[in-house]
C-alpha cells in the first residue's frame, strides 16, 4: 500500500513508515500559523506546518484568473505601529511587508454622500462633525485614547486570558492594576458612548453599526466599547498589502522555511490523538506526525471532530459556548479600466436589499493603480464582500446553492453598477462569486464560519478560548480563540502562544 493511498482510520495509531518527528507541529497555514511558525523557527525550534490546502494565507489566500490575482477575503492590514500586534511580529523577525498606507482609510458610501476616513485624527473628526451631530469630538477622542489604552495594556503580558493562578497573580502587577479602569469596557457595550457623547442618532448609529460589524462583526448594542474602540479607528491606520494579503504571510512563511522549519501543503489533518506524552497527528493521506508540542490554528469548531475523549469533550464544551459565527458571501471581478477613486477601500451602503445578504454594505476592495501583481497596468481588481447567515445555507442542495449564488452575484452586480459611478465605461470580467460552501470547501471551516467569534459583551473577551488548553503541549491560535478575528488579533494570539510555549 502507498502512503498515499492509506484509508483513515482515527483510531489506528501511525503506521511506522509514514512517522516523522518534529519538535512542534503548526496546523494551518493561514495568518495564525505562519506568524507562529516564523516565531518559533526564528529562535530555533525544529517546526513542521501541515496545511491542508495547496497553498498558504486561508481566509486570506489569493486565486489566479487570467492576468488576474484576487485576495479571497482578508484585503487590509492594520495594527503595524511597532507596539502593536502585526507591527511587532514583523519588527521582532526583521521583515517589511510591502505596503501602501490607505489615506482615506476607507470611503463610506450612504445613500446620499461619500464619508471619508481620513486617517489624520483631526481631519477625520471635522469630516465626522460635517456628516454627523452631537459631541463628534468627544465621541471619537475617547475612541482613539482607548484604543491607545489597549494597546499599551496587552503589549504588557502574554498570558491573556490567564489559564493558572501564577498567571492571575501577575495580572494584579501594578502596570496592569493601572489600567483596571478599562474593565467595564469589556462588557459594556459601544451604545453606551454614544448616549454618553450625545451622538446616537439613526444616521450615526447606522453609520457605525455598518463600521463595528465589519470590524468586530457586531453591532454598537453588542460590541464591548474596548474592542469597538480597536474596530472604529482602524481606518486611520490600515495598509493595503502589494500583490495581495498573501504576500505579508508569504514573507512570514519564507522566513520560517529560512529558518529551518518545514511547511507541508496538501496536508488535511484527520485526527489528533496524544499518546505517551506525544501527540500523533494523522492526515488524510496516510503520513502521521509526532511532536510534543502542536500548535493549532484549526477553528474550535472543527477540532471537536478531529479530537477524541477529553480533548474532544473540551472542544465540543467550547463549540457549544461559541456556537455562532457568521458566513461570508463574496464577489471578484477585474475592470479593464482603473477607476479614479481616493482609497482602495470602499463601503458601499446597499440601497435596495439582496438576497440571503444580512448586512447593509459592501466591501469593496479595489486594487491600487500601481499594484501591477494584482493586474497588469491599466486593469484593476475588486473583491467585494459581505455578512449572511449559516443557517440559510444548510441542507442547501447543490442546484440551490448555485440558484442562489446566482441571484447574489446579480444584486451585488446591481448594486455596484448602479452606485459606483467610477467604474463607468469600464468591463467587468472574470465574474467570479463566494458562498459559505465554497468557503467551507477551501477553508475547511466547519459551516463556512469565518470572521471568528464576534465580539459580544454577553462572552466577554476574557471567556474566549484561551491559546492555552488544559492539555499538556497543545495550543490554539487563530481567529476562533483569544483574542479573535482579523489578522492583526491571529497574529497576537500566535506571539503570546509562543511566549507561553518559551515559559512551559
Ligand atoms: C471575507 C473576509 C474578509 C476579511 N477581511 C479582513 C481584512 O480586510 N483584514 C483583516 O485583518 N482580517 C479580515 N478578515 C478576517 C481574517 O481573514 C481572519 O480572521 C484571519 O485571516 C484568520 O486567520 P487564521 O490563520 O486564524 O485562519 P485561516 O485563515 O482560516 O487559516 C487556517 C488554515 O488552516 C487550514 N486548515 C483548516 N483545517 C485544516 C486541517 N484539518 N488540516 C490542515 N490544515 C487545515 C486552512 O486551509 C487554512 O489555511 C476577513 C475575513 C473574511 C472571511
Amino acid at each position: 500500500m502507498s502512503k498515499n493511498t492509506v484509508e483513515l482510520d482515527a483510531t489506528r495509531s501511525c503506521l511506522p513508515h509514514v512517522t516523522h518527528t518534529s519538535d512542534i507541529l503548526v496546523l494551518g497555514a493561514g495568518y495564525a500559523g505562519m506568524t507562529a511558525a516564523a516565531l518559533l523557527a526564528h529562535e530555533g525550534k525544529d517546526v513542521t506546518v501541515l496545511e491542508a490546502h495547496e497553498t498558504l494565507g486561508g481566509c486570506a489566500s489569493f486565486f489566479r484568473t487570467g492576468k488576474y490575482s484576487f485576495d479571497v477575503g482578508a484585503t487590509t492590514i492594520s495594527g503595524m505601529q511597532p507596539h502593536q500586534p502585526a507591527g511587532r511580529v514583523f519588527d521582532h523577525l526583521g521583515l517589511t511587508p510591502n505596503l501602501i498606507k490607505q489615506d482615506p482609510g476607507m470611503i463610506i458610501r450612504r445613500q446620499g454622500d461619500d464619508v471619508v476616513r481620513w486617517a489624520d485624527k483631526q481631519t477625520w473628526i471635522a469630516e465626522a462633525q460635517r456628516h454627523f451631530t452631537g459631541d463628534q469630538a468627544g465621541f471619537w477622542n475617547a475612541q482613539y485614547e482607548l484604543e491607545q489604552r489597549v494597546y499599551g495594556l496587552v503589549g504588557h503580558t502574554h498570558a491573556i486570558p490567564p489559564t493558572s493562578i501564577g498567571e492571575l497573580l501577575a495580572l494584579a502587577a501594578p502596570s496592569m492594576l493601572s489600567n483596571v479602569g478599562l474593565l467595564p469596557g469589556l462588557v459594556r457595550p459601544v451604545e453606551v458612548l454614544l448616549k454618553r457623547y450625545g451622538v446616537d442618532t439613526p444616521a450615526f448609529r447606522e453609520f457605525i453599526d455598518e463600521q463595528l460589524l465589519i470590524s468586530t462583526q457586531n453591532s454598537a448594542m453588542r460590541a464591548p466599547y474596548l474592542t469597538g474602540a480597536m474596530g472604529l479607528t482602524y481606518p486611520s491606520e490600515t495598509y493595503y498589502p502589494i500583490g495581495g494579503m498573501v504576500k505579508p504571510v508569504l514573507q512570514l512563511m519564507r522566513h520560517a522555511t529560512a529558518h529551518g522549519a518545514t511547511v507541508k501543503f496538501r496536508r488535511a489533518v484527520t485526527s489528533i490523538t496524544q499518546r505517551n506524552g506525544m501527540w500523533e497527528v494523522m492526515c488524510a493521506n496516510g503520513e502521521c506526525y509526532h511532536a510534543r508540542t502542536v500548535v493549532s490554528s484549526i477553528p474550535i469548531w472543527n477540532m471537536q471532530s478531529l479530537t477524541g475523549d477529553r480533548v474532544q469533550r473540551y472542544f465540543t464544551s467550547k463549540a457549544s459556548t461559541f456556537d455562532r459565527s457568521w458566513v461570508g458571501l463574496t464577489l471578484y471581478f477585474a475592470l479593464d479600466g482603473v477607476p479614479k477613486i481616493p482609497s482602495t477601500y470602499v463601503q458601499l451602503y446597499l440601497d435596495e436589499p439582496i438576497p440571503f445578504v444580512h448586512s447593509g454594505s459592501l466591501f469593496l476592495t479595489i486594487s491600487h493603480p500601481t499594484d501591477n501583481e494584482k493586474a497588469p497596468e491599466g486593469h484593476t481588481t475588486v473583491t467585494a464582500s459581505t455578512h449572511a447567515l449559516a443557517d440559510d445555507w444548510d441542507d442547501c442542495s447543490p442546484e440551490v446553492a448555485r440558484e442562489r449564488k446566482q441571484q447574489i452575484i446579480d444584486g451585488m452586480l446591481a448594486l455596484i453598477k448602479r452606485r459606483m459611478h467610477e467604474f463607468e465605461g469600464m468591463q467587468m470580467l472574470h465574474v467570479e462569486g463566494g458562498t459559505p460552501q465554497t468557503w467551507e470547501r477551501y477553508t475547511g471551516r466547519y459551516r463556512g464560519y469565518v470572521g471568528g467569534i464576534p465580539h459580544d459583551i454577553r462572552r466577554p473577551l476574557l471567556t474566549l478560548p484561551p491559546n492555552k488548553t488544559p492539555f499538556d503541549g497543545l495550543y490554539m491560535i487563530g481567529d476562533s480563540v483569544f483574542p479573535g478575528q482579523g489578522t492583526p488579533a491571529v497574529m497576537m494570539g500566535a506571539w503570546n502562544t509562543v511566549q507561553r510555549i518559551f515559559d512551559a
